[in-house]
């Protein structure tokens, strides 16, 4: 069992008695529009997704029990307002969550936690940085110089929402939330998100970025395939760190 909310409490009490040490991911996502094609929780099923697969090849690990929280699903997501679908909190909402839940969990004995992040919006990133910061847990921050590197052309590239990238992973974990016929239609579409995002001193939206449709890259190109490629590779950048901080 990876699931920490379907543990019961004389479970978690034995965690810490127990001879494995228990590191605790918290995935991250947001309700925000991914074009035509993808759904509005895409990203918190990415986070979702390599937490499974990295608690899943650790399950056997005798120094490690590795466990995933329930998935914070609300993020910042500003820069889709106009578009259907997009719900946003403010900045510091998203801070004060994260801070209290890794307080929280802190304060009963479980120190060692990965807050896990697959949506970029620049004030959503910053909230993150100032809550795991201000929390002292750990954070696998995909923006990081390292991280993008092993990460796909498309990424790599900054113009990436909705792309082939984030609709390959989509593909390969729930085909059927793509909407395949409209997504094998659309046209690349060039972004150089943030570059724009800092010209614009963060103020830019997609619709003023020129993402009319909530997308930029290629999801035409998108496929399961890569998908589960991209995914062996996320998993790896979580199983790093988590046993890094399981090293403590
Ligand atoms: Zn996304």
């Amino acid at each position: 069992m990876t699931s920490f909310a379907e543990l019961t409490s004389p479970q978690v009490a034995d965690l810490l008695a127990g001879p494995r040490t228990p590191v605790l991911l918290l995935p991250v996502g947001a309700v925000e529009p991914h074009g035509p094609h993808a759904p509005l929780g895409t990203d918190e099923l990415i986070s979702a997704g390599m937490c499974a697969r990295a608690a899943e090849r650790l399950a056997t690990d005798p120094g490690l029990r590795v466990l995933v929280l329930p998935a914070l699903n609300y993020g910042v997501t500003h820069m889709s307002a106009g578009f259907s679908g997009a719900v946003s909190i403010g900045a510091d909402t998203l801070r004060c969550l994260v801070l209290d839940v890794c307080r929280s969990l802190k304060d009963s004995g479980l120190h060692r936690i990965v807050v896990v992040n697959n949506h970029f919006e620049p004030a959503h990133v910053t909230a993150l940085r100032s809550a795991v910061a201000e929390a002292e847990v750990a954070h696998l921050d995909l923006l990081r110089r390292a991280n993008v590197a092993r990460l796909t052309a498309e990424f790599r590239s900054g113009s990436c929402h909705a792309g082939q990238y984030e609709t390959s992973l989509v593909l390969a974990d729930r085909p059927e939330l793509v909407d395949r016929d409209v997504m094998r239609e659309l046209p690349a579409v060039h972004v150089d998100m943030p570059a724009l995002m800092s010209a614009s001193g963060g103020r830019a939206d997609f619709a003023g970025l020129g993402m009319d449709r909530a997308y930029c890259g290629s999801p035409a190109s998108a496929s399961a395939a890569e998908g589960e490629s991209t995914f062996d590779t996320l998993t790896d950048l979580l199983v790093e760190l988590i046993r890094e901080v399981g090293r403590g």
